[in-house]
C-alpha cells in the first residue's frame, strides 16, 4: 500500500488528486490538505462582481473529495520538509511516500498594506461585498461631480491575465446597467507594455480597441509606486491618478510555507520540470501557481487551465513512481478565456511552449465560446465534487 500526499486543494490540487486516485489501487491512500474548505473557479468571482451568478452558486466544500475516496484534510501547513516526504500541519504531521504541490500562490506584503488601507482588492472573494458596494457609493458620489475609478494591475506576474480587464468591462456594464456610468471615469493601469504581454501584441491591441469602445481608459506602463490615504496614486513614471475608488489586483508571490521550504527556487518559487513537473527531490512533484514555468518569453501564465494540466501530469508521474504505469509530459498547449460584453467570450489559445515566442492567437468572440465557459466550470464541479 502506498498513501500519497496531495498539498492545496485549488485547480492543480484537485485534479491531481483525482488522477492519483484513478491510478493507483483501492487500498492506496490519497490525503489532501487545504487550509480553505472552499472550492470555486477564479472567474465566479468577476461573476459576483457583476452580478451575474452569486458565488455561492459555483461554490463546493472540499469535504465532497471523500465522496470520490480522497482523504480531506482542513489543515494550515505549517513546514514541509521535501528530503522526509512529510508536512507539518495544524492538524499534526503526515508523511508519505511521494507528495504533490499545490499550494496556488499569495501576494506581497507591500500589496497586503495597500489593501489594509482602503484599496479593494479584485482577486479577494472576501473583498467583494465591500467593493460592490463601494462602487454604487462611488457612482452616486458621480451625481455632482465625476468619479474616477481605477482598477490598477499593482505588480506582475499576477493571476489570469485578462482578469483584471474583464473586470473592467464588467464594471463597466454594472454601471450602465445602473445608469450611472456617464458619470463615472474608468481606468484600468498596468506597469506591462501592452495589455497581454503573453498572448501577444494582435490579442493586446484587440482587447485595447475593446476596452476604448466601451470609454475605459487603459495606462499601460504605468507601475504603481505607492498609493496615498487620499486616494492618490503614485506611478513609477512620476505621474499621479486620484481614485474616488481604486481596486487593485495583486502581484503573485509564493505561499511563505513553500518559500521557506527546500523545494524554493528563484524568488521563493518551485521551479520543476516543465515537462514532467517533477522537483530536484525524488517522488515530489509541483503544480499550478506555486511554480515558476519560463517560457521564450516570460512564463507559463498563472491559471487554473494550466494549473489543472500540471496537477494531471504530476499526478500520473507520481503514480508511475510508486506503482508503475505510463509516464506523462505537458507539451505547453493551454488557452485563456477572455470575457467580453453582451455574454462573449474569445480564447487566447496555442502552444506556450513554442521557440522563440509562444504560438498563441485569440478566437473570435461569439456566444458559443461563453456556454462553453460555463460548460468547462459545471463538467468540474460536478466530475470532481458530486
Ligand atoms: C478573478 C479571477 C479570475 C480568474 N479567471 C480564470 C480563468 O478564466 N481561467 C483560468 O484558467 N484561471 C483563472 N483564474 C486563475 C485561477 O483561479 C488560478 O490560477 C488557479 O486557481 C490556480 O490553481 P492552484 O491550484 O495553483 O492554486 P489555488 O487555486 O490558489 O489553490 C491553492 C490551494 O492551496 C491551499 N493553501 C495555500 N497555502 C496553504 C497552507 N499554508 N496550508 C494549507 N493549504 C494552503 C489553499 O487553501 C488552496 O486550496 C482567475 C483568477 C482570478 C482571481
Amino acid at each position: 500500500m502506498v498513501h500519497v500526499l496531495v498539498l492545496g486543494g485549488g485547480f492543480g490540487g484537485v485534479a491531481a488528486a483525482h488522477q492519483l486516485r484513478n491510478l493507483l489501487s483501492a487500498d492506496d491512500e490519497v490525503t489532501l490538505i487545504a487550509a480553505s474548505d472552499t472550492f470555486f473557479v477564479g472567474f465566479a468571482k468577476l461573476w459576483e462582481l457583476g452580478d451575474v451568478r452569486p458565488l455561492a452558486e459555483g461554490t463546493r466544500s472540499l469535504s465532497s473529495l471523500e465522496n470520490h475516496r480522497i482523504r480531506y484534510v482542513n489543515a494550515e501547513i505549517t513546514a514541509i520538509d521535501a528530503s522526509a516526504c512529510s508536512v507539518e500541519t495544524s492538524a499534526g504531521a503526515f508523511t508519505a511516500d511521494g507528495m504533490i504541490v499545490a499550494l496556488g500562490a499569495t501576494h506581497p506584503a507591500k500589496h497586503a498594506t495597500f489593501f489594509g488601507t482602503g484599496v479593494h482588492n479584485v482577486y479577494s472573494a472576501q473583498a467583494l461585498p465591500g467593493l460592490k458596494q463601494a462602487l454604487l457609493a462611488a457612482a452616486e458620489t458621480g451625481a455632482d461631480e465625476n468619479a474616477t475609478v481605477v482598477i490598477s494591475i499593482l505588480g506582475a506576474p499576477y493571476l489570469c491575465p485578462p482578469a483584471p480587464f474583464e473586470a473592467a468591462l464588467i464594471v463597466d456594464e454594472w454601471l450602465r446597467q445602473r445608469e450611472c456610468r456617464d458619470r463615472v471615469d474608468l481606468v484600468v493601469s498596468t506597469p506591462q507594455p501592452i495589455t497581454l504581454p503573453v498572448a501577444g501584441p494582435d490579442a493586446s491591441h484587440f482587447l485595447s480597441e475593446q476596452l476604448k469602445a466601451r470609454g475605459v481608459r487603459v495606462l499601460t506602463e504605468h507601475k504603481v509606486e505607492d498609493i496615498d490615504s487620499d486616494g492618490t496614486i503614485r506611478f513609477g513614471n512620476g505621474e499621479e491618478l486620484r481614485g474616488s475608488l481604486i481596486a487593485g489586483v495583486p502581484a503573485a508571490a509564493p505561499p511563505p510555507v513553500v518559500a521557506s521550504s527546500q523545494l524554493a527556487a528563484d524568488g521563493g518559487w518551485i521551479k520543476p520540470d516543465p515537462r514532467t513537473f517533477a522537483t530536484s527531490f525524488d517522488r515530489i512533484y509541483a503544480a499550478g501557481d506555486c511554480t515558476l514555468v519560463p517560457t521564450a518569453n516570460a512564463q507559463l501564465p498563472k491559471a487554473g487551465v494550466f494549473a489543472e494540466a500540471e496537477g494531471r501530469v504530476a499526478a500520473t508521474n507520481l503514480a508511475a513512481d510508486l506503482i508503475g504505469g505510463s509516464r506523462a509530459e505537458f507539451d505547453g498547449h493551454g488557452y485563456c478565456f477572455l470575457e467580453l460584453p453582451g455574454r462573449k467570450v474569445a480564447r487566447v489559445e496555442g502552444n506556450f511552449y513554442a521557440e522563440p515566442r509562444p504560438d498563441v492567437v485569440l478566437s473570435a468572440p461569439d456566444a458559443a465560446s461563453f456556454a462553453a465557459k460555463q460548460q468547462w466550470e459545471s463538467q468540474r464541479l460536478s466530475e470532481w465534487f458530486e
